[in-house]
């Protein structure tokens, strides 16, 4: 599980996280909505070991990573622009983790092909990245990030880029694969429908500030305050 207590990040002098207090179990499926600068990808970040380094607790299964450096976490991301390596194969892309960590040939390669079975893209296995369109890079980066079996899974706005049918069938996918590996995942959306029918609980987010934190009918039915009501009534 992830266990965050009084997380503050800064910019130079401008503070962008004021105070995160969370709590997510082990392997729950969990969201965070909030509107377009309120630190989402900032949180994200901090967990996975980008950016400036804050004050507080980040607990992964117990564990202290604050200061840790980002690949001794065992944290899988997908980024919001889902940077592939523009000179390598769909295939080295996806296999490029399981290189790093030494995964003997034949089960890195029967890894690499389930994994882009998965997100319906083993047909693209040998492109480029420069040659698939944003929602097939998108997918191959969500492929690349599963494909090590991670301990937690921070996925930024993965599905974005992706047709209203695809969206619908890959969070169904990623609900299953999640539920299957058990992983702890934080999952940021601006689809509240998204937010609802796949995750366990889901936390809004305003200026850097957790608002409510709760299931998903419980939030809707009792926001804690008139900004979570507006935003959960008026965005979308
Ligand atoms: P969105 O929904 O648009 O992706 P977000 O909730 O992910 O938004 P963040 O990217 O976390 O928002 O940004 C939070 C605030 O931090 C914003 O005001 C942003 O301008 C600022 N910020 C983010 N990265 C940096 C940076 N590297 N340097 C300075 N300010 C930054
Ligand atoms: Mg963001």
């Amino acid at each position: 599980g992830i266990d965050i207590r009084d997380l503050s990040l800064s910019f130079g002098a401008t503070q962008v996280l004021k105070g995160i207090d969370l709590k997510i179990e082990p392997g729950e499926f969990f969201a965070f909505l909030g509107p377009s600068g309120s630190g989402k990808s900032t949180l994200l970040r901090a967990i996975a070991g980008f950016g400036p380094t804050p004050k507080g607790t980040i607990a992964l299964d117990g564990q202290d990573v604050v200061g840790l450096a980002p690949w001794k976490r065992n944290v899988g991301m997908v980024f919001q622009n889902y940077a592939l390596w523009p000179h390598m194969s769909v295939a080295r892309n996806v296999a490029y983790g399981l290189d790093e960590r030494r995964v003997p040939k034949r089960e890195s390669v029967a890894r690499v092909n389930a994994a882009l079975e998965l997100v319906g893209m083993r047909q693209y296995a040998d492109r480029y990245p420069s040659q698939l369109s944003g929602g097939q890079q998108q997918r191959v980066a969500l492929a690349r990030t599963i494909v090590v079996e991670p301990r937690v899974l921070l996925l930024d706005e993965p599905l974005s880029n992706l047709d209203a049918n695809l969206r619908v069938q890959m969070r169904q996918d990623l609900l299953k694969l999640q539920r299957r590996l058990g992983i702890t995942t934080i999952f940021v959306t601006h689809d509240q429908e998204e937010a609802n029918t796949i995750c366990d609980r889901i936390a809004v987010m305003a200026d850097g500030v957790v608002q409510q934190i709760g299931k998903p009918d419980d939030v809707y039915d009792n926001p804690a305050n008139s900004f979570v009501a507006n935003f959960l009534g008026t965005a979308n």
